[in-house]
């Protein structure tokens, strides 16, 4: 899955690039320079790579969230609809904007469950952020029907599905706006990094502007740009933006090895009774970054976590139900509304009302869900050899 597996001598290279000039900003100092863009270089590669119209490249997949959101006009009050399973960020970019995470039930790919959606919405409702959790994606045409039905922003946090699409277009690229993280363990990685990329000018150069304090990038001279609205500082450095560039060109072969390993691993999970796999809305844009199947029972998916680890092949397989990180039944600090600072009392209200709040069917989705992440660097014969053991491991402790 991480493109941190792959890091060489490309990498190297486009960093030495920017050290030889010492320019390390993405902006201005056009002379000494001499000519080298990394940020500008990957914002076209995306571009070019997804089928995207516009790209701005940020400090953070949770910045390009954010960035994406402020670009769309989200803010204090708005309602954001998002699903139970997924990262951390999402909902601490909503909050960041004032916003109101409604955070809603999962269906079995993973993903918000379009009913669930339909339910939640109410004169507040102003974005519908799916998560593509694990490498695959949310059941788009039927979220693109329920937004354009009640006029809400879709907002696609792709931050996990690099590489992946949805009927020939790649998942990022489908709603209002769509964003990548590059962070460390992400497909293809900067170090730190992230991308808001939309087909929508005006949500583009928005974007821009936002990322660096508001200038408006107009001028030659960025000191006397103007600045037409509030931004922060959101931008990625050269050094960070050359490490992408050279992984978003071998992301074909990351992806072609997801894909060899994720089908020969799945051919040996398979062959368990019982054992069923994450529904995908459009197969073949898998980008195959885990395999995630489920078991018949919370109680043998727990035995088979357990004997996981007795057999020391535990690690890269999520058992998510009990992990702190990525589903509310953790997340206490959200549900006590554990803030440094003043929430609203809107958010507060929110957050807090999620301590009453069952999501009993995401929860059984959740509680029988193991993701296995894939490796980029297991061999072939590596691979079979984790799916014997899979295979020999399951049989024994569901028998
Ligand atoms: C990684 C991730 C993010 C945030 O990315 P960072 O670059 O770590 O800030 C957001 N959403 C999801 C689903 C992620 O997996």
């Amino acid at each position: 899955m991480p493109g941190f597996e792959f890091f060489g001598e490309e990498e190297r290279k486009e960093v030495n690039d920017v050290l030889e000039t010492g320019i390390l900003m993405r902006y201005g100092f056009d002379g000494p320079r001499k000519g080298i863009w990394k940020s500008k270089e990957l914002e076209a590669a995306i571009c070019k790579t997804f089928g995207s119209e516009y790209a701005q490249l940020t400090s953070s997949g949770t910045a390009a969230l954010t960035t994406a959101m402020a670009a769309l006009g989200i803010g204090a009050g708005d309602e954001v609809i998002m699903p139970a399973f997924t990262f951390v960020a999402s909902f601490e970019a909503v909050l960041s904007m004032g916003a109101i995470p409604v955070l809603v039930d999962i269906d079995e790919t993973l993903t918000l469950a379009p009913a669930a959606v339909k339910a939640a919405i109410t004169p507040r409702t102003k974005c519908v952020m799916p998560v593509h959790m694990c490498g695959s994606m949310a059941d788009l045409d039927a979220l693109k029907q329920i937004c354009a039905e009640h006029q809400i922003i879709l907002l696609e946090d792709a931050c996990q599905s690099i590489g992946g699409t949805y009927k020939g277009k790649a998942l990022g690229t489908i709603g209002d706006a769509g964003t990548f993280s590059f962070d460390f363990v992400k497909t293809i990685t900067c170090g730190e990094g992230g991308v808001v990329m939309t087909n929508n000018k005006d949500v583009y150069i928005k974007s821009d502007a936002f990322t660096d304090h508001g200038h408006d990038h107009l001028g030659v001279d960025r000191g006397a740009d103007l600045h037409p609205f509030l931004g922060y500082n959101f931008r990625i450095s050269e050094l960070h933006a050359a490490v992408g560039l050279a992984q978003i060109k071998k992301l074909d072969t990351f992806l072609a090895i997801q894909k060899k390993n994720n089908q020969i691993l799945r051919s040996y999970i398979e062959q368990v009774p019982g054992i069923e796999f994450r529904q995908v809305p459009d197969p073949s844009g898998d980008s195959f970054s885990f395999l995630s199947w489920f078991l018949p029972t919370q109680v043998q998916t727990e035995k088979v976590i357990e004997a996981f680890k007795e057999a020391g092949i535990l690690a890269g397989n999520f058992y998510w139900y009990a992990n702190n990180w990525h589903y509310i039944r953790k997340w206490d600090h959200l549900k006590n509304a554990k803030s440094l600072y003043p929430l609203s009392e809107a958010q507060q209200n929110a957050i807090t009302a999620l301590q009453t709040s069952h999501f009993e069917k995401s929860d059984a989705i959740m509680s029988r869900c193991i993701s296995t992440a894939i490796s980029l660097t297991w061999t072939e014969e590596q691979v079979h050899e984790k799916g014997a053991k899979f295979l020999q491991v399951l049989q024994s402790a569901l028998s």
